[in-house]
C-alpha cells in the first residue's frame, strides 16, 4: 500500500511541498482552512515569474488548483490537534488523517493575548497546550480561554483529569456546541488580568470578581504549527517549531516547512522550504 503524506497548511510552503511528494508518487492531502498570511497580502511584486503585482488570494487559488490538478486532494477544514498512536494523525472538526509523513504548514503563529501577567505566569500556570500539561493540574479549577473550537478542543482534553474547566470566551459568542459535561462550563465574561506571585492564582474579570484557577490555558482563534507540534513532544522555541536543513522536527516523520519556522517570511522563502521538507520526506517515505 502506498504511503500517506498529509499536509496542514495551503499556502505557498504546504502547496509547494505537497507538489514535490505529489510528482514523486505519492498520495497527498492538503487540509487548509483559508488563504492564511497570503489572504492579507494586497499584492506580491517580489515573487519570480509576475510581470504585474499579483493579489495575494489570486496567488493561493493558483497554488490550489496547481495541486489539485497535479492530483493532490485538497480538504477544507479546521485542524485542531496532532495525536501520536501507531502512526501521526492530524485531527480536524470532522475527521481524522493519519500520515506516514506529516508536514505542518500553517504560517506564522498566532499572537497571545494581552492580558495583564499573561507573559510573566507561561510556564508557571499559563500554558499552551493541553494534551501536554494536563497531568500538572489533576483535580484543580483550570480555565481555557478561547471561543472557538480549538478551545473546546483543549477544555476537552482537560475535563477527564481537572477538577473543573471554564472556558472564557472574552466578551464573544462560542463558535461551538457546548456539550453537556458536567464539569465543564463556559463563561463569556473578559479576563482582564492574571493574579499570582509564583504561579497562577487567580483571574480577575471584567466586573472585578476573582475568579481562582491553577491554571489557563491559551487556545484562541485556530490551533497554529507549534500548537500542534507542541502536542507530540516536538522541540518548539517560542512559537516557532525547530527544525534542521531537511525541515526534519525532532520527532521522525514530521516536518514543518515556512513562516512556522521563522526565518525570512516571504513567499519565496516558503517555496524553497516546502521544496526542501517534501525532498526529504520523499526519502524517508521510500526507506519505510
Ligand atoms: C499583509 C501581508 C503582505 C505580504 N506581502 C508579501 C510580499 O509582498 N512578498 C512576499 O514574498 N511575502 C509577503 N508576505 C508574506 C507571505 O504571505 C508569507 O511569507 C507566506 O504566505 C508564508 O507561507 P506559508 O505557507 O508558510 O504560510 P501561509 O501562507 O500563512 O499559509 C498558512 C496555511 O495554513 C492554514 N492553516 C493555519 N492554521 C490552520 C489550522 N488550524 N487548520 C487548517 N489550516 C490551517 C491556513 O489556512 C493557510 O492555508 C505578506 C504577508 C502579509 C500578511
Amino acid at each position: 500500500m502506498s504511503k500517506q503524506a498529509v499536509i496542514v497548511g495551503a499556502g505557498p510552503a504546504g502547496i509547494s511541498a505537497a507538489i514535490y511528494l505529489v510528482r514523486a508518487g505519492f498520495p497527498v492531502q492538503v487540509i487548509y482552512r483559508d488563504a492564511g498570511a497570503l489572504g492579507k497580502a494586497e499584492a506580491i511584486e517580489n515573487y519570480y515569474g509576475f510581470e504585474e503585482p499579483i493579489k495575494g488570494d489570486a496567488l493561493f487559488e493558483r497554488g490550489l488548483m496547481q495541486a489539485r490538478r497535479l492530483g493532490v486532494e485538497c480538504i477544507q477544514d479546521e485542524v485542531v490537534g496532532l495525536s501520536w498512536g501507531d502512526k501521526l494523525t492530524i485531527l480536524t472538526k470532522s475527521g481524522q488523517y493519519p500520515g506516514d509523513v506529516i508536514i505542518l504548514a500553517t504560517g506564522a503563529a498566532r499572537i497571545a493575548p494581552k492580558i495583564e501577567g499573561l507573559k510573566r505566569l507561561e510556564g508557571y500556570g499559563v500554558s499552551y497546550c493541553a494534551v501536554c500539561d494536563a497531568f500538572f493540574y489533576r483535580q484543580k479549577d483550570v480555565a481555557v480561554i478561547g471561543n472557538g473550537e480549538y478551545a473546546l478542543h483543549e477544555a476537552m482534553e482537560l475535563v477527564g483529569t481537572s477538577k473543573s474547566v471554564t472556558i472564557f470566551t472574552q466578551g464573544r459568542e462560542p463558535e461551538f456546541s457546548v456539550p453537556d459535561v458536567p464539569n465543564l462550563s463556559i463563561d463569556k465574561r473578559k479576563i482582564n488580568r492574571l493574579n499570582g506571585e509564583n504561579s497562577l492564582e487567580s483571574l480577575e474579570l471584567e466586573d472585578g470578581s476573582i475568579f481562582p484557577v491553577s491554571g489557563l490555558f491559551v487556545a484562541i482563534g485556530v490551533a497554529g504549527s507549534s500548537d500542534f507540534a507542541r502536542k507530540v513532544g516536538a522541540e518548539v522555541e517560542g512559537a516557532r517549531i525547530v527544525v534542521n536543513e531537511d525541515c526534519a522536527t525532532t520527532i521522525d516523520g514530521l516536518y514543518a516547512c515556512g513562516d512556522c519556522v521563522g526565518g525570512m517570511l516571504q513567499v519565496a522563502k516558503a517555496v524553497y522550504d516546502g521544496a526542501r521538507a517534501a525532498s526529504h520526506a520523499i526519502k524517508y517515505l521510500r526507506n519505510l
